[in-house]
């Protein structure tokens, strides 16, 4: 199985090609179809399992697609929320690695710095925007942020967000989510209260584990 037998697109097949991914891992060759197809999806993944590439590669390619098409002023067409600062940057990278031949254009914001450099990246406008769950709210709240045009959102790393006590932000955050889009809900552990939450934010969805 390739990339190319998954039906990724050429840009970004190149893209891949440099990062020396030469075949998918079982979390993308199982993920990549259902997403390009425009299906919900829960993941059962832990980080190291190629995870990032699985949710990124599909986003970037709609929206790739979707801008051949609809040339206006960039929103933010994809959301992915993640708990950590570290974990949001890395998120970042993959997205800007993986799709540096299609112009899509992502931007990363976290709290405990300075939010000036992230209003002023939001204000030359992004398509994917990456966030850790407490800046995204505050800067919503402030009027630098609107969610209403995302059709992608993925809930990334979701039992430790619980864990870190974010339950009520991520609840705010997916309430201002548009009804109609396609949710990514990853978690490594599937306890009761992550099953519970994913509920609130998937609709009709395939399962993989890995
Ligand atoms: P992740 O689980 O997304 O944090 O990815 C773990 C590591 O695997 C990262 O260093 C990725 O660059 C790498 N990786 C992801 N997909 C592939 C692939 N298909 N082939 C080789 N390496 C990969």
């Amino acid at each position: 199985m390739t990339f190319k037998d998954l039906g990724i697109i050429e840009p970004i097949l190149k893209a891949l090609e440099q990062e020396g991914y030469t075949q998918p891992t079982p979390i993308q060759e199982q993920a990549i179809p259902i997403l390009l197809g425009g299906k919900d999806l829960l993941g059962c993944a832990q980080t190291g399992t190629g995870k990032t590439a699985a949710f990124a590669v599909p986003i970037i390619q709609h929206l790739y697609n979707d801008g051949q098409r609809n040339k206006g002023p960039r929103k933010i067409k994809s959301l992915v929320v993640t708990p950590t600062r570290e974990l949001a940057i890395q998120i970042g990278e993959s997205f800007t690695a993986y799709g540096k031949f299609t112009g899509i254009r992502n931007t990363v914001i976290f709290g405990g710095v300075k939010q000036g450099k992230q209003t002023q990246a939001l204000r030359n406008g992004v398509d994917i925007l990456i966030a850790t769950p407490g800046r995204l709210l505050d800067l919503m709240n402030q009027g630098y942020i609107s969610l209403r045009d995302v059709e992608y959102a993925v809930l990334d790393e979701a039992d430790q967000m619980l864990d870190m006590g974010f339950i009520h932000d991520i609840r705010k955050i997916i309430a201002k989510l548009p009804p109609k889009r396609q949710s990514l809900f990853f978690s490594a552990t599937m306890p009761k209260d992550i099953v519970a939450l994913s509920r609130t934010i998937l609709g009709d969805f395939e399962q993989i584990s890995v």
